[in-house]
Order: C-alpha cells, then structure tokens, then sequence
C-alpha cells in the first residue's frame, strides 16, 4: 500500500544519493539537499556514518592488501628473474 506525504519520502529521496554524496560526485545543489536532509534526519544520519565507516574499513583493507612488503617481494622476484 502507497502512502502519499508519508514522512519517509524524504529519506526515500536522498537514499539512493547518499554514496554519491560520500563519493563527492554530486553537483552543489544536489550535495546541499543531501546534506541539509541528513543534518535534519537522525536516521539519515546513522545510514550516512555506518556507510562512512564502511568505505574506511574498505579502504583500509584495501591497502593491507597491497602492503609495501609484498610489493617488496615482487619487484625482488622480478630483478632476480632478470639478472640471470
Ligand atoms: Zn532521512
């Protein structure tokens, strides 16, 4: 059932703007209402956090990944390959 008016909508709106938003890939107007809604929604505003803290620990994993010492390895493996 489709309730019109119904309090949620705004949030409806911005939801699927808000990893753009993080991403800094909106335009001024569009990055201003994300941001004016999720000052103004607690709830927004617990989504756009948890999301936050997400990408940090996706980031973070992501440079464990390629951490100096395997690329140390690496680049070892490579030089000694071609030495011989
Ligand atoms: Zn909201």
């Amino acid at each position: 059932m489709r309730r019109f008016n119904a309090p949620e909508s705004a949030c409806e709106r911005v939801a699927p703007a808000l990893d753009s938003y993080l991403s800094l890939e909106l335009d001024d107007a569009r990055a201003g209402e994300v941001r004016g809604h999720v000052e103004s929604c607690a709830a927004c505003s617990r989504e756009i956090k948890e999301r936050e803290r997400l990408r940090a620990l996706v980031r973070r994993a992501v440079r464990r990944e390629s951490a100096p010492e395997r690329l140390r390895l690496g680049v070892r493996q490579m030089l000694r390959g071609e030495a011989r």
